[in-house]
């Protein structure tokens, strides 16, 4: 079996004011290092049509879903929060990033693939059941995560979040269900000011912050002291990643020293603990990554990693 990759130039078309760090040459950094002959192998599908808005409010409340839709100017850029901005085709390519997650836990719970990534933009994990924030409008993580227990029959699934900025979308969203465990490791204090040990949801949230100017050593200990137990006291049938690449040391957002080699061992760490409880079953998402060599490396160190499964 297979590693898939979903991409789709579609992805390039959700803009933002020029000089926003979350901007379409994000994909053209990815696209060409995943062109590179190690990744022949790769399963490549495109984009598939957007995701309903029935399927969006499976992680968000049907009148934002609708409000985003609305939003959407005929021309130009808008703000609709802080750092986010809608252009013509926002709604419909979020939509798209969404279903992108859907189709890759798809192919991986129904055994096609071994595990997909997912290229896909706007990023998911700041996005609250009722408003955007930090770049993100769907919860491409939380909505994957419901597709495979209402399609697929899943019991537990895990998000672990290695983007360097706490995912309090998905928090918030799954803070009251326990059918989803959500584990991260990330900056503190930085945006959005969430992510603390102490929030802890109904058991199912496990944060493991780290200081600014950890590296891999401090990053590897988070996963094996809180991740690793975590995942393997919940044994999910799915494990999604909130595949952030913020953490690099080249990144401009924050001040966390990984290297594409810390990301690897992260991915292998996952790997293990999905052959333990689900066949391997891993769909990852990619959040953040904001330097494009260190993204571009990075996200090249991980898809290599998955495609050894
Ligand atoms: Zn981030």
């Amino acid at each position: 079996m297979s590693t898939l990759l979903i991409q789709d130039p579609i992805f390039l078309e959700h803009i933002a004011p020029a000089g926003h760090p979350e901007r379409p040459d994000r994909m053209r950094a990815i696209d060409q290092a995943l062109s590179a002959p190690p990744f022949a192998d790769l399963v490549r599908v495109g984009a598939p049509d957007a995701a309903t808005a029935e399927l969006l409010a499976t992680a968000h409340k049907e009148s934002y879903v609708a409000e985003i839709r609305a939003a959407v100017p005929d021309e130009g850029i808008v703000p609709i929060e802080a750092d986010t901005y809608l252009s013509p085709r926002s709604y419909d390519i979020a939509a798209r990033a969404a279903a992108s997650a859907c189709l890759a836990v798809d192919e991986v719970m129904a055994g096609r693939a071994s595990n997909a990534f997912c290229a896909i933009r706007p990023p998911g994990h700041h996005a609250e059941p009722d408003h955007t924030m930090g770049f993100c409008l769907f919860n491409n993580a939380v909505i994957a995560a419901r597709q495979a227990q209402r399609k697929h029959g899943a019991e537990r699934v895990a998000i672990v979040d290695w983007d360097v900025h706490h995912g309090n979308g998905t928090q918030a969203i799954v803070w009251d269900d326990a059918s989803i465990l959500y584990c991260s490791t990330h900056q503190m204090p930085l945006y959005p000011g969430t992510g603390a040990p102490s929030e802890t949801g109904c058991g199912n949230i496990v944060n493991a912050p780290l200081k600014p100017g950890a590296g891999g050593t401090e990053f590897e200990m988070a996963f094996a002291d809180r991740i690793v137990p975590a995942l393997d006291a919940f044994a999910p049938d799915l494990i999604i990643i909130s595949a952030g690449f913020d953490a690099h040391w080249r990144d401009p957002l924050a001040e966390i020293n990984l290297s594409e080699e810390d990301f690897v061992r992260a991915t292998l760490s996952l790997m293990e603990a999905a052959q333990r409880h689900c066949g391997g079953r891993i769909v990852s998402l990619l959040e953040g990554g904001y330097d494009l060599a260190g993204l571009a490396g990075s996200v090249a160190m991980h898809v290599a990693t998955l495609m050894k499964a």
